[in-house]
Protein backbone atom coordinates (compact mmCIF):
# COMPACT_ATOMS: atom_id res chain seq x y z
CA UNK A 1 0.00 0.00 0.00
CA UNK A 2 1.38 3.69 -0.69
CA UNK A 3 2.29 5.73 2.11
CA UNK A 4 -0.15 8.45 1.05
CA UNK A 5 -0.73 9.55 4.69
CA UNK A 6 2.66 9.68 5.61
CA UNK A 7 3.23 12.36 8.39
CA UNK A 8 -0.20 13.23 8.74
CA UNK A 9 -1.87 13.47 12.09
CA UNK A 10 -5.68 12.06 11.87
CA UNK A 11 -8.26 12.37 14.38
CA UNK A 12 -11.07 9.29 14.62
CA UNK A 13 -13.92 9.90 16.93
CA UNK A 14 -16.02 6.44 17.41
CA UNK A 15 -12.94 3.86 16.50
CA UNK A 16 -13.82 1.28 18.65
CA UNK A 17 -15.83 -0.59 16.57
CA UNK A 18 -17.31 -0.77 12.84
CA UNK A 19 -16.49 1.86 10.69
CA UNK A 20 -14.11 3.91 12.79
CA UNK A 21 -12.16 1.25 13.67
CA UNK A 22 -11.57 0.36 9.87
CA UNK A 23 -10.58 3.53 8.53
CA UNK A 24 -7.93 3.96 11.46
CA UNK A 25 -6.37 0.45 10.43
CA UNK A 26 -6.88 2.00 6.50
CA UNK A 27 -5.50 5.56 7.57
CA UNK A 28 -2.68 3.38 9.51
CA UNK A 29 -1.57 0.82 6.76
CA UNK A 30 -1.28 4.43 4.49
CA UNK A 31 1.22 5.82 6.76
CA UNK A 32 -0.85 7.88 9.04
CA UNK A 33 -0.45 8.80 12.83
CA UNK A 34 -3.78 7.76 14.43
CA UNK A 35 -5.77 9.28 17.43
CA UNK A 36 -8.43 7.16 17.73
CA UNK A 37 -11.63 7.83 20.19
CA UNK A 38 -14.58 6.50 22.14
CA UNK A 39 -16.04 6.87 25.16
CA UNK A 40 -13.67 4.17 27.17
CA UNK A 41 -10.17 4.15 26.75
CA UNK A 42 -10.05 0.19 27.50
CA UNK A 43 -12.04 -0.66 24.43
CA UNK A 44 -9.35 1.09 22.27
CA UNK A 45 -6.48 -0.80 23.34
CA UNK A 46 -6.75 -3.79 21.57
CA UNK A 47 -7.41 -1.60 18.40
CA UNK A 48 -4.13 0.09 19.22
CA UNK A 49 -1.96 -3.20 19.23
CA UNK A 50 -2.94 -4.16 15.80
CA UNK A 51 -2.84 -0.59 13.63
CA UNK A 52 0.26 -0.76 11.41
CA UNK A 53 3.26 1.29 13.15
CA UNK A 54 3.33 5.20 11.39
CA UNK A 55 5.81 5.96 9.00
CA UNK A 56 6.66 8.65 12.21
CA UNK A 57 5.47 8.64 15.87
CA UNK A 58 3.14 6.54 17.26
CA UNK A 59 -0.19 6.48 17.44
CA UNK A 60 -2.52 7.49 20.69
CA UNK A 61 -5.95 6.79 22.48
CA UNK A 62 -8.00 9.95 23.48
CA UNK A 63 -11.10 8.50 25.09
CA UNK A 64 -13.61 10.99 25.63
CA UNK A 65 -17.72 11.54 25.22
CA UNK A 66 -18.31 12.95 21.51
CA UNK A 67 -21.42 14.65 23.02
CA UNK A 68 -19.83 16.61 26.31
CA UNK A 69 -17.92 19.79 25.69
CA UNK A 70 -15.16 19.40 28.05
CA UNK A 71 -14.69 15.70 26.37
CA UNK A 72 -14.47 16.86 23.23
CA UNK A 73 -12.45 20.07 23.67
CA UNK A 74 -9.61 17.82 26.18
CA UNK A 75 -9.55 15.09 22.99
CA UNK A 76 -9.20 17.33 20.27
CA UNK A 77 -6.23 19.38 23.23
CA UNK A 78 -4.82 16.27 23.57
CA UNK A 79 -4.48 14.80 19.96
CA UNK A 80 -3.20 17.85 18.88
CA UNK A 81 -0.53 18.03 21.96
CA UNK A 82 0.18 14.31 21.45
CA UNK A 83 1.26 14.77 18.36
CA UNK A 84 2.11 18.30 18.01
CA UNK A 85 -0.51 19.03 14.98
CA UNK A 86 -3.80 17.85 13.56
CA UNK A 87 -4.34 17.71 10.11
CA UNK A 88 -7.61 15.74 9.33
CA UNK A 89 -10.48 15.91 12.14
CA UNK A 90 -13.13 12.97 11.15
CA UNK A 91 -16.27 12.92 13.48
CA UNK A 92 -17.50 8.88 12.58
CA UNK A 93 -18.83 8.46 16.09
CA UNK A 94 -22.73 8.48 15.83
CA UNK A 95 -25.78 6.56 17.18
CA UNK A 96 -29.33 5.85 16.90
CA UNK A 97 -32.73 5.06 18.87
CA UNK A 98 -35.52 3.43 17.29
CA UNK A 99 -38.90 3.88 18.56
CA UNK A 100 -42.36 5.38 16.57
CA UNK A 101 -42.05 9.10 16.20
CA UNK A 102 -45.35 9.49 19.15
CA UNK A 103 -43.68 7.92 21.44
CA UNK A 104 -39.96 9.10 21.62
CA UNK A 105 -38.68 10.20 24.78
CA UNK A 106 -37.07 14.21 24.69
CA UNK A 107 -34.48 12.31 26.25
CA UNK A 108 -33.63 9.74 23.89
CA UNK A 109 -34.28 12.65 20.66
CA UNK A 110 -31.55 14.74 22.57
CA UNK A 111 -29.47 11.72 22.80
CA UNK A 112 -28.74 10.94 19.70
CA UNK A 113 -28.79 14.99 18.39
CA UNK A 114 -26.07 15.77 21.28
CA UNK A 115 -23.86 12.68 19.74
CA UNK A 116 -24.59 13.21 15.91
CA UNK A 117 -24.92 16.88 15.91
CA UNK A 118 -23.91 18.69 18.20
CA UNK A 119 -20.94 16.84 18.86
CA UNK A 120 -19.80 16.72 15.29
CA UNK A 121 -20.12 21.33 16.39
CA UNK A 122 -17.68 20.56 19.27
CA UNK A 123 -15.15 18.97 17.69
CA UNK A 124 -15.49 21.23 14.16
CA UNK A 125 -15.10 24.04 16.59
CA UNK A 126 -12.19 23.00 18.64
CA UNK A 127 -10.14 21.99 15.48
CA UNK A 128 -10.67 24.85 13.68
CA UNK A 129 -10.10 27.64 16.42
CA UNK A 130 -6.41 25.34 16.44
CA UNK A 131 -6.28 25.96 12.21
CA UNK A 132 -6.93 29.61 12.66
CA UNK A 133 -4.66 30.42 15.36
CA UNK A 134 -2.00 28.46 13.96
CA UNK A 135 -3.22 29.71 10.02
CA UNK A 136 -3.32 26.43 9.21
CA UNK A 137 -4.73 24.85 6.59
CA UNK A 138 -7.02 21.69 7.69
CA UNK A 139 -9.53 18.85 6.54
CA UNK A 140 -12.62 18.06 8.14
CA UNK A 141 -14.88 14.74 7.75
CA UNK A 142 -17.91 14.09 8.93
CA UNK A 143 -19.69 10.14 8.67
CA UNK A 144 -23.15 11.31 7.39
CA UNK A 145 -25.97 8.68 6.48
CA UNK A 146 -27.95 8.16 2.72
CA UNK A 147 -30.57 9.16 5.94
CA UNK A 148 -28.93 12.60 5.08
CA UNK A 149 -31.45 12.51 2.15
CA UNK A 150 -33.70 9.33 2.81
CA UNK A 151 -36.24 9.44 5.54
CA UNK A 152 -35.93 6.71 8.11
CA UNK A 153 -39.43 6.42 9.80
CA UNK A 154 -38.97 5.30 13.58
CA UNK A 155 -35.80 7.09 13.26
CA UNK A 156 -36.93 10.88 13.79
CA UNK A 157 -33.53 11.64 15.56
CA UNK A 158 -31.47 9.80 13.44
CA UNK A 159 -33.02 11.29 10.36
CA UNK A 160 -33.00 14.58 11.69
CA UNK A 161 -29.32 14.97 13.01
CA UNK A 162 -28.16 13.78 9.44
CA UNK A 163 -30.41 16.38 7.75
CA UNK A 164 -28.40 18.44 10.11
CA UNK A 165 -25.09 16.91 8.88
CA UNK A 166 -25.16 17.73 5.68
CA UNK A 167 -26.04 21.71 6.38
CA UNK A 168 -23.16 21.63 8.93
CA UNK A 169 -20.78 20.64 6.07
CA UNK A 170 -21.76 23.20 3.87
CA UNK A 171 -21.70 26.17 5.85
CA UNK A 172 -18.72 25.33 7.81
CA UNK A 173 -17.08 24.48 3.93
CA UNK A 174 -17.99 27.85 3.02
CA UNK A 175 -16.86 29.83 6.06
CA UNK A 176 -13.31 28.01 5.79
CA UNK A 177 -13.14 27.60 1.92
CA UNK A 178 -10.67 30.82 1.75
CA UNK A 179 -8.53 29.55 4.64
CA UNK A 180 -7.56 26.34 3.18
CA UNK A 181 -9.66 24.02 5.20
CA UNK A 182 -11.98 21.73 3.20
CA UNK A 183 -15.20 20.64 4.85
CA UNK A 184 -16.97 17.10 3.46
CA UNK A 185 -19.15 14.20 4.57
CA UNK A 186 -19.60 10.45 3.24
CA UNK A 187 -23.20 8.95 3.47
CA UNK A 188 -23.09 5.68 3.61
CA UNK A 189 -26.00 2.89 2.61
CA UNK A 190 -26.28 0.29 4.53
CA UNK A 191 -22.81 -1.11 5.78
CA UNK A 192 -22.04 -4.46 7.75
CA UNK A 193 -21.30 -3.11 11.33
CA UNK A 194 -22.42 -3.76 14.39
CA UNK A 195 -25.04 -0.74 14.41
CA UNK A 196 -26.85 -3.04 11.99
CA UNK A 197 -26.44 -6.52 13.97
CA UNK A 198 -30.56 -6.36 14.02
CA UNK A 199 -30.44 -7.33 10.41
CA UNK A 200 -27.24 -8.49 9.05
CA UNK A 201 -26.68 -10.99 11.77
CA UNK A 202 -30.43 -12.43 10.92
CA UNK A 203 -30.19 -14.51 6.96
CA UNK A 204 -33.68 -12.96 6.23
CA UNK A 205 -33.49 -9.79 7.06
CA UNK A 206 -30.32 -9.81 5.35
CA UNK A 207 -31.88 -11.24 2.15
CA UNK A 208 -34.49 -8.53 2.10
CA UNK A 209 -32.24 -5.66 2.94
CA UNK A 210 -29.93 -6.64 -0.11
CA UNK A 211 -33.06 -6.94 -2.07
CA UNK A 212 -33.55 -3.33 -1.68
CA UNK A 213 -30.40 -2.12 -2.76
CA UNK A 214 -29.67 -1.99 -6.74
CA UNK A 215 -26.19 -3.33 -6.19
CA UNK A 216 -28.03 -6.64 -4.41
CA UNK A 217 -25.87 -6.11 -0.92
CA UNK A 218 -24.51 -3.90 1.89
CA UNK A 219 -21.67 -2.53 1.90
CA UNK A 220 -17.82 -2.91 3.72
CA UNK A 221 -16.29 -0.56 6.07
CA UNK A 222 -13.93 -0.95 3.35
CA UNK A 223 -15.42 0.94 0.69
CA UNK A 224 -16.42 3.61 3.50
CA UNK A 225 -12.69 4.31 4.41
CA UNK A 226 -11.43 3.91 0.94
CA UNK A 227 -13.72 7.08 0.23
CA UNK A 228 -12.83 8.99 3.37
CA UNK A 229 -9.32 8.21 2.36
CA UNK A 230 -10.03 10.06 -0.66
CA UNK A 231 -11.92 13.03 0.44
CA UNK A 232 -8.92 13.31 3.52
CA UNK A 233 -6.30 13.01 0.82
CA UNK A 234 -4.92 15.49 -1.36
CA UNK A 235 -6.62 13.76 -5.16
CA UNK A 236 -9.61 15.58 -3.48
CA UNK A 237 -8.04 19.07 -3.01
CA UNK A 238 -10.52 20.92 -5.24
CA UNK A 239 -13.82 19.39 -3.00
CA UNK A 240 -15.55 21.14 -0.36
CA UNK A 241 -19.12 21.41 1.63
CA UNK A 242 -20.11 17.77 -0.44
CA UNK A 243 -21.29 14.73 0.49
CA UNK A 244 -20.08 11.75 -1.24
CA UNK A 245 -22.69 9.14 -1.16
CA UNK A 246 -21.30 5.38 -0.85
CA UNK A 247 -24.24 3.25 -1.06
CA UNK A 248 -24.57 0.94 -4.05
CA UNK A 249 -27.30 2.87 -5.60
CA UNK A 250 -29.75 2.94 -2.57
CA UNK A 251 -30.49 7.16 -3.30
CA UNK A 252 -31.24 6.43 -6.49
CA UNK A 253 -35.10 5.44 -6.42
CA UNK A 254 -34.72 1.82 -6.50
CA UNK A 255 -38.32 1.11 -7.56
CA UNK A 256 -37.62 2.87 -10.72
CA UNK A 257 -35.20 0.36 -11.91
CA UNK A 258 -37.68 -0.49 -14.04
CA UNK A 259 -39.39 0.94 -16.54
CA UNK A 260 -42.58 1.95 -15.43
CA UNK A 261 -44.03 3.59 -18.64
P1 LIG B 1 -21.04 1.46 15.41
O1 LIG B 1 -22.16 1.51 16.37
O2 LIG B 1 -20.47 0.13 15.01
O3 LIG B 1 -19.85 2.39 15.90
C1 LIG B 1 -20.09 3.66 16.41
C2 LIG B 1 -18.87 4.14 17.13
O4 LIG B 1 -19.16 5.41 17.72
C3 LIG B 1 -18.45 3.22 18.26
O5 LIG B 1 -17.05 3.14 18.27
C4 LIG B 1 -18.98 3.93 19.50
O6 LIG B 1 -18.24 3.62 20.64
C5 LIG B 1 -18.80 5.36 19.08
N1 LIG B 1 -19.62 6.30 19.84
C6 LIG B 1 -20.96 6.35 19.96
N2 LIG B 1 -21.31 7.34 20.78
C7 LIG B 1 -20.17 7.96 21.16
C8 LIG B 1 -19.86 9.06 21.99
N3 LIG B 1 -20.83 9.73 22.62
N4 LIG B 1 -18.57 9.42 22.15
C9 LIG B 1 -17.58 8.74 21.53
N5 LIG B 1 -17.80 7.68 20.74
C10 LIG B 1 -19.09 7.31 20.56
O7 LIG B 1 -21.54 2.24 14.13
P2 LIG B 1 -20.96 2.39 12.65
O8 LIG B 1 -21.89 1.69 11.75
O9 LIG B 1 -19.51 2.09 12.57
O10 LIG B 1 -21.22 3.95 12.48
C11 LIG B 1 -20.23 4.93 12.43
C12 LIG B 1 -20.84 6.15 11.78
O11 LIG B 1 -21.32 5.78 10.48
C13 LIG B 1 -22.04 6.73 12.53
O12 LIG B 1 -21.99 8.14 12.49
C14 LIG B 1 -23.22 6.23 11.72
O13 LIG B 1 -24.35 7.07 11.82
C15 LIG B 1 -22.65 6.23 10.33
N6 LIG B 1 -23.36 5.34 9.40
C16 LIG B 1 -23.34 3.98 9.52
C17 LIG B 1 -24.04 3.21 8.61
C18 LIG B 1 -24.06 1.71 8.65
O14 LIG B 1 -24.82 1.10 7.87
N7 LIG B 1 -23.27 1.06 9.48
C19 LIG B 1 -24.79 3.81 7.60
C20 LIG B 1 -24.80 5.19 7.52
C21 LIG B 1 -24.08 5.96 8.43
Amino acid sequence: KTKRFANKKILITGASQGIGEDAALHFAREGAQVAINARKAEKLRPLLDRLPKPVSGEHLIVAGDMAVEEDVDRVVRETIEGFGGLDVLICNAGMQIECPSEDISLKDFNAVMAVNVTGVVLCARAALKYWRANDQKGNILVNSSVHQQVPKPHYLGYSASKGAVGNIVRTLALEYARYGIRVNAVAPGAIVTPINDAWTKDPEKYEATAKHIPMRRPGECREISDAMAFLASEESSYITGQTLFVDGGLTLYADFEQNWS
